[in-house]
């Protein structure tokens, strides 16, 4: 039985903390690619082209401003451009195996990110899910 087997709540504060303000990846896969270029009406190798770049010659990582934003982050709104459709790294958030082995994982995410521990509650079932994901 997972220690958070009541649950976890987490609901995004929009904050964009964990899409700018420093330099990090945003892991992409084809999939995420054409779904993200779907939403801004563009086709995939466009998209690519313009918005992804590769890291040590094989991964995809979305490319990011100078400031470290997010190529998809909007500097006016601080919200996703392509939310609805946003990469998997970005819908698994906060529920990463890296941020939910251990409950002291959990305390370090939260201190990062001010929407866990507020707001909906998800399952166990629904972070399992998450976690297998990313
Ligand atoms: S750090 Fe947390 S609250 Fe802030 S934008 Fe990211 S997910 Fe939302
Ligand atoms: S794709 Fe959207 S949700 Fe993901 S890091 Fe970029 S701005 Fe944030």
């Amino acid at each position: 039985m997972p220690w958070y087997d009541d649950g976890l709540q987490f609901e995004c504060t929009v904050c964009g903390r964990c899409c700018g303000g420093g330099s990090g990846y945003v892991w992409v896969t084809q999939d995420d690619i054409g779904a993200m270029a779907k939403h801004l009406g563009l086709v995939p190798l466009v998209f690519e082209q313009a918005f992804v770049w590769t890291v040590r010659g094989h991964k995809r990582s979305l490319k990011e401003y100078p400031n470290g934003d997010c190529v998809m982050l909007s500097e006016k709104s601080r919200g996703c451009k392509v939310y609805e459709q946003r990469p998997v790294q970005c819908r698994t958030w906060p529920f990463w195996e890296q941020n939910t082995d251990i409950p002291a994982s959990w305390k370090i995410t939260a201190k990062f990110c001010p929407g866990c521990n507020r707001g909906r509650l998800y399952s166990a079932a629904e972070i399992e899910e998450r976690r297998q994901q990313f």
